[in-house]
């Protein structure tokens, strides 16, 4: 079989040191041609169409070490996938070898030590059901199936965040498989310089095989903001936001989202194909205070709908899944804003105008609180003091459109930079320009991320991602 190298070339192996790593493995060896090798190779981003010439589902962490090795010791091409949400594909690869975290997605909860212990292939779904069922919570995404390691290992941006931080901020210790193939624990006093990187440096660094993350008490139910106006209020809006999230306390971390009002019987027929921008928070804290504080952003303006009320914390952690379904076209570029001044303001709601897909969403996040309460240099996440990031979130079906929407996010990307400061892992389009990316995502960090790379992975193994190259060899 011919496979792909981690330098560009292929390399021929025979079936009998295929037929023997497949032996060696507890879990199952996906070659091209068997039944689930389709399913297998799909990744959430429909527009990716890579086609693995081996995916390693993984049954526990031997079989993670046993794939590092024979992709070491063979020069091979590798990936790894957690969740496979990430726009980018990195999850997946051309002609290597895949390994498949999504049959390790145990989440073990410690009530007594408010600690979950998370493997590398969960969701954040599994996660939250887990915490929440004894009343505890530790900071994830805004989108239930999105997978926990890609996210933690970009930093990780949901609800709680400007009040726990980012969802690498809450991380404790790491299992960590090497590109050496030995496990090893990332803490703060195990490995610390690995720990260092594993916060924000993306999969840069190894296959993490297990999270350990603290827990903080929360809900079971919260004050849910989601309220919508006409985009043709859009400036206005913009500018409450500013104002609003100016005074507004930890508790709150709030986003306004530009998207159009699909023909869904959930709303009421007359806003279907309206242009709205929607606010959008929970208030951590309790329901009675989360009611008082979240009411300006219900009356700003008439809303065109509100549907504001009080949700356990797992229904509004999935209650936007629906938007995102898998399988559609999706393009997302990010960046980080240093002001939203008035001309900041103007230049999104032009783009937004222009939007060729209406079911693009072009999303400002209220970032600060307990993100920018670390200092940029602890931890590989460096955009601590950035008070906004814009996501231009790109999401058509038909692929005779992706030319269009991906000049849109590009083009719109490209004129925000005058007030940027910044790209988002996480959100980084198809991971195109790759040095520069790199640079520009891990910013003053970058450097220190350089050394990780050439003590932990110098031949460059980990690469499918906002890749930082190694300057031994
Ligand atoms: C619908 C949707 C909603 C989102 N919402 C949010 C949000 O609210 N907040 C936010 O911050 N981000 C959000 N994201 C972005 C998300 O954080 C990234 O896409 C993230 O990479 C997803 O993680 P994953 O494990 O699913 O990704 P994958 O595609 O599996 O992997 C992403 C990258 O991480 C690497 N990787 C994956 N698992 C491991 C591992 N165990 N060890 C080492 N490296 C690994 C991969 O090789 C790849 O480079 C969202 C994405 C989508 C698609």
């Amino acid at each position: 079989m011919d496979m792909a190298t981690v330098k560009g070339d292929t390399t021929s192996l025979g079936e009998l040191e295929i037929d023997d790593f497949g032996e060696r493995l507890r879990g199952e060896l996906i070659h091209p041609g068997d039944p689930n090798y389709e399913q297998a190779r799909r990744v959430w981003n429909g527009l990716i169409d890579r086609r693995p010439a081996l995916i390693a589902r993984c049954a526990n962490v031997e079989d993670v070490v046993e794939c590092v090795r024979f992709a070491r010791s063979h020069q091979i091409l590798l990936s790894v996938r957690g969740g496979g949400h990430n726009v980018s594909g990195n999850a997946v690869n051309d002609g290597g070898l895949v390994i498949d975290l999504s049959r390790m997605r145990n989440v073990e909860v410690s009530e007594s030590d408010r600690l979950a212990r998370v493997q590398g292939g969960a969701s954040w779904h599994g996660v939250d059901s887990e915490t929440q069922a004894v009343g505890l919570a530790t900071p994830g995404g805004l989108i239930s199936a999105t997978g926990v390691a890609g996210l933690t290992l970009g930093g990780g941006l949901g609800w709680l965040r400007r009040k726990w931080g980012l969802s690498c901020d809450n991380l404790r210790s790491a299992e960590v498989v090497t590109a050496e193939g030995e496990v090893i624990t990332a803490s703060a006093t195990e490995n610390a310089d690995l720990f260092w990187g594993l916060r924000g440096g993306g999969g840069n660094l190894g296959v993490v095989t297990s999270f350990e993350f603290e827990l903080h008490e929360l809900g079971p139910m919260l004050m849910c903001a989601m309220v919508n106006y006409s985009a043709g209020r859009g400036r206005d809006a913009l500018e409450f936001f500013r104002e609003y999230a100016a005074s507004a306390p930890d508790e709150v971390s709030l986003i306004a989202s530009f998207w159009t009002i699909p023909s869904d019987p959930a709303f009421p027929e007359d806003t279907h194909g309206q242009q709205a921008i929607l606010f959008a928070t929970c208030y951590t804290g309790s329901v009675d205070d989360g009611e008082e504080v979240l009411q300006p952003l219900r009356e700003f303006d008439k809303p065109l709908i509100d549907i504001s009320s009080v949700l356990s914390y797992t229904r509004f952690q999935g209650i936007f899944d629906s938007d995102y379904p898998p399988g559609e076209l999706y393009y997302w570029k990010s960046s980080y804003l240093n002001v939203l001044e008035d001309e900041t303001i103007g230049a999104i709601l032009d783009h937004c105008a222009q939007a060729p897909s209406p079911q693009s969403n072009v999303v400002v996040w209220h970032l600060g609180g307990a993100i920018s309460r670390i200092a940029p240099e602890d931890t590989a996440y460096a955009r601590r003091n950035a008070p906004y990031l814009l996501s231009i979130e790109g999401h058509w079906t038909d692929p005779r459109a992706n030319e269009d929407n991906i000049r849109w996010a590009r083009q719109f990307w490209t004129d925000m930079q005058p007030y940027a400061g910044g790209i988002y892992v996480n959100f980084a389009g198809l991971m195109e320009e790759q040095q520069l990316l790199a640079r520009d995502i891990f910013g003053p960090n970058y450097d220190r991320m350089v050394e990780l790379k050439n003590k932990y992975d110098p031949m460059n193994l980990f690469h499918m991602n906002a890749n930082v190259e190694p300057t031994v060899t």
